[in-house]
């Protein structure tokens, strides 16, 4: 690269000398020549386009070989672990995987197949099923069980995390397997271990067994713990025995509910360890007063003498493994932007920890945090100003810890924090509320000093739920409920629990409604008040079961937009909005626009626009035929992200409606600064215009400061001729409503329009 970069130095040089001699050559021999100033200009004007066109194509090789690195650096980390592991980019392509999966899957990793025929053979499907696999690898801590050859199968656990984004902004994500045949390896290794354990019981034998190693003896009824010399050595803690506290102050501190939670079983259990060889890996501060990884292997003995229940077993420096394990760990638990744990090691912590709140009556706090708008700072500030506010947010986490606790990145702008109870109901929100204040000062000189905040949820651990990964689920549904408002604080609460039972089992079927083809499409006539012609439909998504049940949209479209399922159900929307709209014109129908409508969700995802594009382009649909509603609350949300994204798709050509005008914190300043092209007027104003005169007068003041706009209004729910009639007189342009049609099957859709050719009414 940096030959390249020379010669293009170099090329540049003798370039810019040629011309220049030339052209003094040239103004010596035409020394009266009036374009002398055009052919100075345009020689130079000429090398500098070659010289950009040159420095583009070297900038376009320097980054597709950073690239390329990036991807070789990722492929080789994937080599070298020891655990099957899968790389994916974010399309769920298979970029990587390593010879420990190929052993598992008894694959040859010199000649893999291509990727159509790779994936569904380590999956056993027929064919790419791209949502079993999302199901198999970002479902947490999910059990798969993989076919090996014709008739076996072997059982893996994967843990899926995101370790990587490029310059492209394309994540990579890791999903590292644990192999649980080799944990069954492990299992009988142990139970032979423990069955010579068990016939040398008595102190010196077990002392001799173990000479190389320390060894730590406990004798319950004393309370004592007995240390070899060499274990006395090893922690720098000297004395013939010591007590539970001399070890405890020695612990590192994020260690130290374990450590108790073992003390405490101990204590009241003894009986859980008595046929069991057990493991335990703490940090413990060792000779040289540094924090060092042990491992304590035992069991618990019952003396031969009578003289009562010892717990026995060895102590090994394993920091060594540790190490070794470090750079795996580092990018399999570790995230890579903020340094901070990341949702593997959240939940295996988190699992953990769950386990001794349980066993030593003690609670946790699980608080999960989301950076409101975070998409505008990368969408407008760049994905460098991104990260950087990234690790700010980790930053505010970290100085938020207390003892027993820790902070994660768990997805995207998703955090979360586990804080000790101290029995203060009110610590997650005091806390939330520092980060919050922290976090808008940041937003002061960097940021483009957009406002910054976050909203958070949160649950109490072991009370609100069974397991951890319950309560962080708990955490999460509190944090989606509160969403709508930025800087939004929500604790989880039981009657919580049923809708998110209610609302898991339609978010399944609805996933596999959209499969099998349930959804469709209703329309709704839009008449011009002046002469009942139709001039637009809305397009009213419907679920029809396969009972024929149909479920209205209010049931399960606020369910899709907490999931991405609202995305797929969009893109359906639009597409097939889109394509009726042409089949109508194609057949000779009066032109009609055709209106769909979009949640926040949507309208926030950067490719939109692309959606719109795509099915517009399609089906050869000029833009104007098409309208989006969108719902103030949205505007609301994000004002400046909300009027670039209206500007991009204005540019489209498509034209857009302010839905339900009126029903949320209505403010007529957006008319000025949001590029809409319509006013809804939502139901209630219609309702209640016939007997309330200051709704009338509002209802008169919207038409009118719109007109002045250019921006037209629809008036919806209208059921009467009277309520037709005011808003007539109100200057209204356009009504939706029962009293011309309710919402229609395409078939019945058609029919109306015809009909209306002929036959219409004007109130
Ligand atoms: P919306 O966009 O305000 O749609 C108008 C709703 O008002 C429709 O209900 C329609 O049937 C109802 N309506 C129309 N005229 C009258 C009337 O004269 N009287 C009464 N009482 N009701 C009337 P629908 O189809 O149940 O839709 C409800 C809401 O669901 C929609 O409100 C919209 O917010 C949402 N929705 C529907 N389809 C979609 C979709 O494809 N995508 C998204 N994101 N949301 C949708
Ligand atoms: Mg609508
Ligand atoms: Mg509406």
């Amino acid at each position: 690269m940096k030959r390249l970069r020379n010669r293009i130095i170099y090329f540049t040089m003798v370039a810019f000398s040629v011309v220049t001699v030339l052209i003094i050559i040239y103004a010596f021999r035409h020394r009266d020549a009036d374009d002398l100033v055009y052919l100075i200009f345009n020689s130079y004007a000429l090398l500098a386009v070659i010289l950009a066109f040159l420095f583009v194509l070297y900038w376009q090789r320097v980054r597709r070989k950073r690239l390329i690195s990036e991807q070789k650096r990722l492929r080789h980390l994937v080599g070298n672990l020891t655990a099957p592991a899968m790389l994916w980019d974010d399309d769920l392509t298979l970029a990587a995987l390593n010879d420990a999966l190929c052993r598992v899957a008894e694959l040859d990793p010199k000649a893999l197949p291509p990727a159509e025929q790779l994936v569904p053979r380590l999956f056993g499907m027929e064919r790419i099923d791209d949502a079993a696999i999302r199901d198999i690898v970002l479902t947490k801590n999910h059990e798969y069980v993989f076919p090996v050859g014709e008739d076996r199968q072997r059982s893996i656990i994967w843990n899926t995390s995101a370790v990587h984004t490029d310059e492209e902004g394309v994540t990579y994500f890791l999903s590292i397997g644990v192999d649980l045949e080799n944990i069954r390896l492990m299992e009988s290794e142990l139970r032979s271990y423990s069955k010579r354990l068990a016939a040398s019981e008595n102190r010196n034998m077990l002392t001799m067994e173990l000479t190389d190693v320390g060894i730590l003896l406990i004798e319950l009824k004393s309370r004592k713990l007995f240390p070899s010399e060499k274990l006395q050595r090893m922690i720098g803690l000297s004395g013939e025995h010591w007590t539970p506290e001399d070890l405890r102050s020695r612990v590192y501190p994020m260690d130290l509910a374990l450590f108790d939670r073992h003390v405490q079983i101990i204590r009241s259990h003894v009986a859980d360890y008595m046929n069991k060889t057990q493991v335990l890996e703490l940090r413990v501060s060792g000779a040289d007063n540094r924090y060092r990884w042990y491992s304590y292997r035992f069991k618990a003995l019952q003396l031969a003498d009578g003289g009562g229940i010892v717990i026995g077993g060895s102590v090994i420096d394993i920091s060594k493994e540790k190490e070794k394990d470090a750079q795996i760990e580092q990018i399999a638990y570790e995230d890579a932007v903020t340094a901070i744990p990341n949702r593997n090691k959240l939940m295996m912590m988190g699992q953990e920890l769950y386990l001794c709140t349980r066993d030593l009556a003690v609670s946790y706090w699980v608080i999960v945090m989301d950076i409101d708008r975070f998409h505008l700072i990368n969408d407008t500030c760049g994905y460098a100003s991104g990260n950087e506010l990234l690790r700010s947010f980790a930053d505010c986490l970290k100085q938020e810890l207390t003892e027993g606790g820790f902070g994660a990145r768990i997805s995207g702008d998703n955090f979360a924090l586990i804080l000790r109870d101290t029995g203060d109901e009110k610590l997650p929100e005091t806390v939330i509320r520092h980060i919050q204040k922290k976090l808008a000062a940041q937003a002061v000189g960097k940021f483009e000093n957009r406002s910054l905040t976050c909203s958070a949820g949160y649950a109490r651990m072991p009370q609100d739920g069974s397991s951890f990964e319950q309560v962080m689920e708990h955490a999460e549904f509190a944090l989606s409920t509160g969403k709508y408002a930025s800087g939004s604080i929500t604790g989880y609460t039981e009657e919580m629990h049923d809708t998110i039972i209610r609302e898991s089992n339609l978010e399944k079927e609805l996933r596999a409604a959209l499969e099998r083809n349930e959804l469709l499409l209703y329309y709704q006539p839009k008449i011009a008040l002046e002469s009942g012609a139709v001039t637009g439909l809305e397009a009213l998504v419907r679920w029809r079961k396969a009972d024929g049940t149909m479920v209205p949209p209010e049931e399960f479209i606020p369910v899709a937009e907490r999931t991405p399922l609202i995305m797929q159900i969009t893109r359906f929307v639009i597409r097939e909005a889109c394509r009726q709209a042409k089949e109508w014109q194609k057949k000779g129908l009066p032109e009609i626009v055709m209106s769909v409508n979009m949640s926040g969700m949507d309208f926030y995802q950067d490719n939109v626009c692309n959606v719109v594009a795509g099915a517009l382009k399609k089906n050869t649909l000029p833009p104007r035929f098409l309208e989006i509603e969108l719902t103030e609350s949205l505007a609301l949300k994000d004002i400046d992200l909300t009027v670039s994204r209206m500007k991009q798709l204005r540019i489209l050509g498509v034209q857009i409606a302010m839905d339900d005008f009126g029903t949320g914190y209505s403010s007529l300043s957006y008319l000025r600064s949001l590029p809409f092209t319509m006013l809804k007027l939502d139901r209630s104003f219609v309702m209640h215009m016939a007997d309330d005169l200051v709704v009338q007068e509002i209802v008169s003041a919207v038409v009118r400061i719109a007109k002045a706009k250019g921006i037209r209004t629809i008036a919806e729910g209208v059921e009467t001729p009277e309520q037709a009639q005011q808003l007539r007189l109100l200057g209204c342009d356009y009504v939706q409503g029962f009293l011309y049609g309710k919402p229609m099957s395409a078939e019945d859709t058609e029919a109306f329009i015809r009909r209306n050719r002929t036959e219409r009414k004007v109130y």
